[in-house]
C-alpha cells in the first residue's frame, strides 16, 4: 500500500511536470520560429542591397533612341538662331560647323551593314541614288564604311521599333505629317555606342532622282540622312544653310548631294 501511494503521487507530479515541460517547449519553439523568420527577412533585404536588385538604377546596357526629323524649308517661319555675321564661310558650303552628339559606331561594327525595302518606293532608280549617298560619305573618310546586304522586307515592323536590321525604306509616316524623312538611331545609353539605325522616306510626297523642281531629290535627302548614320546632328543656324547637315530642304534642291566643309570636318572628327 505504501508503495502504491507514493507511486500515485509520483505519477501526478510527473504529469504536471510533463505539462509544464510541454508548455515551455512550445513557447521556446514559437520564439525561435519568430526570430528565425526575422533574421531571414533582414538577410534577404541585405542581399538585395548588396547585389543591386533593390536599387532602381538603369543597367549600363539600356538602350536609348534618337529621332531626327527632316522638315521642308517652307514650314520654317523663323530659323531657331543666327550665327554671328562675318564668320568665315557663313552661308556657304565652306562654313566649318558640325554637331556631333557623341553617339558613334565602334570600329568592330564598321562596315555598317544595311538593307533596302523597295515597298512603296516613290522614285525609279532610288536605290542607285541611295548608294551614291552612302558613297559620298565613305569616299571622304575611308574609316567609315557601309555594306549593302540587299533587299529586306522590313515593312511589317512599325515605324520606331527595332528589328535588328539597319534599313532604308519608304513609309507613310502619318505620325510625322510635315516630315520629308526621318532617321532613328538606337544606342547604348552609357557608352553611346550605336546599335541600330533606320531611315524612312515619306511615301506620300513627290520624289525624284533627277532634281525635278516639284519633288524632293532622293540623293539630296539621303546624303543628309546618312550624315545621321555616322552620327552627325542637324544644323539649324543661318550660317549652316548650305551644308549637307542643315536640317531643312526644299523640293528640287540638290546642294546636299555633296558635302560642305563642316560635314567633312565632322566625319573626320568622329572616325
Ligand atoms: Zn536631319
Amino acid at each position: 500500500m505504501f508503495n502504491r501511494k507514493y507511486l500515485v503521487v509520483t505519477l501526478v507530479l510527473m504529469k504536471r511536470f510533463l505539462s509544464l515541460a510541454c508548455f515551455l517547449f512550445l513557447v521556446a519553439y514559437m520564439l525561435l520560429t519568430i526570430s528565425t523568420a526575422k533574421a531571414e527577412k533582414v538577410s534577404a533585404t541585405w542581399g538585395a542591397i548588396k547585389n543591386g536588385s533593390g536599387i532602381k538604377a538603369a543597367p549600363s546596357t539600356s538602350l536609348a533612341k534618337k529621332v531626327l526629323i527632316h522638315y521642308p524649308k517652307g514650314k520654317i517661319q523663323k530659323l531657331p538662331g543666327n550665327d554671328k555675321k562675318g564668320k568665315t564661310g557663313c552661308g556657304t558650303d565652306q562654313y566649318s560647323k558640325y554637331e556631333y552628339p557623341k553617339i558613334h559606331w565602334v570600329s568592330g561594327d564598321i562596315p555598317v551593314h544595311w538593307s533596302y525595302d523597295r515597298a512603296n518606293e516613290k522614285a525609279s532608280k532610288a536605290l542607285k541614288s541611295i548608294q551614291a549617298s552612302f558613297d559620298t560619305w565613305t569616299l571622304v573618310e575611308p574609316a567609315w564604311q557601309t555594306t549593302y546586304d540587299g533587299q529586306a522586307k522590313t515593312g511589317k515592323i512599325p515605324v520606331g521599333e527595332r528589328d535588328g536590321i539597319n534599313s532604308v525604306c519608304w513609309r507613310r509616316l502619318d505620325q510625322y505629317p510635315n516630315a520629308i524623312a526621318i532617321t532613328i538611331i538606337w544606342y547604348i545609353r552609357n557608352s553611346k555606342k550605336a546599335v541600330e539605325i533606320d531611315t524612312y522616306f515619306k511615301s506620300t510626297i513627290p520624289w525624284s532622282t533627277t532634281g525635278a523642281l516639284d519633288a524632293y531629290d532622293v540623293q539630296n535627302i539621303a546624303t543628309h540622312e546618312f550624315g545621321h548614320w555616322l552620327v552627325l546632328d542637324d544644323l539649324y543656324k543661318n550660317c549652316t544653310s548650305e551644308l549637307t547637315m542643315f536640317g531643312y530642304s526644299n523640293p528640287g534642291e540638290i546642294e546636299k548631294r555633296d558635302l560642305g566643309m563642316g560635314d567633312i570636318l565632322g566625319i573626320q572628327k568622329i572616325y
